[in-house]
């Protein structure tokens, strides 16, 4: 018998597995699954999937392009918490502020002296995770780590921006367990920049674990994963994927 599973119940599905798998990672390794943050990824997600998914008790979702992620903003509004997780270009971080709770990927003095204007501008703070390039990958935007405590050093001067932890996307290698050497390094760094005592820095997140690595990386010592294809499916094979 054929039964046809609708997108919305096949979201929810998949939700409730990725959500039973953090818990087991977290087990694995002696850790309170409840202390994980779930984001689900959401760039191409149509705003059907997207809430299906809010419904199932998703809380937080991150999205990559501005102009996308303020037309489905348009459309949910705050029923869940928004991260900006993509490269955010200085002329967008105007737009990105007015809706968005985080920014995953601050990764330049420039952009945080725009996203403390544009913050200031509308009486609010931006929490930020900076974004490291922990493989050293000529194609991704992030902060070399050796260069990570100088940039907070300097972004811990802007009133209107919180720094709360790092974000990291390491190479993608097809073997999670290839990834793993990468996610300690950044759990060292993390653990490292913990006792930095400045003003307005924070550091309570470690963004890192996407759909075929987040076991690893939570059981390495991140709390907090950016979840897409497991949840809303494969997106459609185009440009600019992020990675
Ligand atoms: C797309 C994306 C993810 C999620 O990737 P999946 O492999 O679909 O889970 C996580 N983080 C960033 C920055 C992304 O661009």
């Amino acid at each position: 018998m054929v039964h046809a599973t609708s997108i919305v119940e096949r979201v929810k599905e998949n939700l409730e597995k990725v959500r039973e798998r953090i818990a087991l990672a977290a087990e694995r390794v002696g850790r309170d699954p409840s202390e994980i943050v779930l984001v689900g990824a959401t760039k191409s997600v149509d705003v059907e999937r997207i809430s299906a998914a809010i419904e199932a008790g998703l809380e937080h979702i991150g999205e990559n392009y501005a102009q996308e992620a303020w037309a489905k903003y348009q459309q949910i509004g705050d029923a869940v918490t928004w991260h900006f997780i993509g490269h955010l270009q200085t002329n967008k971080a105007k737009l990105v502020v007015r809706f968005c709770r985080f920014v995953q990927s601050l990764d330049r003095l420039a952009l945080a002296e725009e996203l403390n204007k544009r913050a200031e501008q509308i009486g609010r703070i931006v929490d930020c995770l900076v974004e490291v390039n922990i493989g050293g990958e000529e194609t991704k935007s992030g902060v070399p780590p050796s260069e990570v405590e100088n940039l907070i050093r300097q972004v811990s001067q802007f009133p209107n921006i919180r720094v709360v932890g790092l974000m990291a996307m390491p190479p993608f290698l097809p073997n999670p367990e290839q990834v793993r050497p990468y996610f300690k390094q950044m759990r060292e760094l993390f653990e490292r920049l913990k006792n930095i005592d400045l003003p307005r820095v924070e550091m309570r997140y470690l963004s890192m674990g996407m759909s075929h690595d987040f076991e690893v990386a939570i059981e390495e010592g991140a709390n907090m994963v950016r979840i897409g294809t497991a949840i809303f499916g494969p997106r459609p094979i185009k440009g600019g994927e992020g990675r």
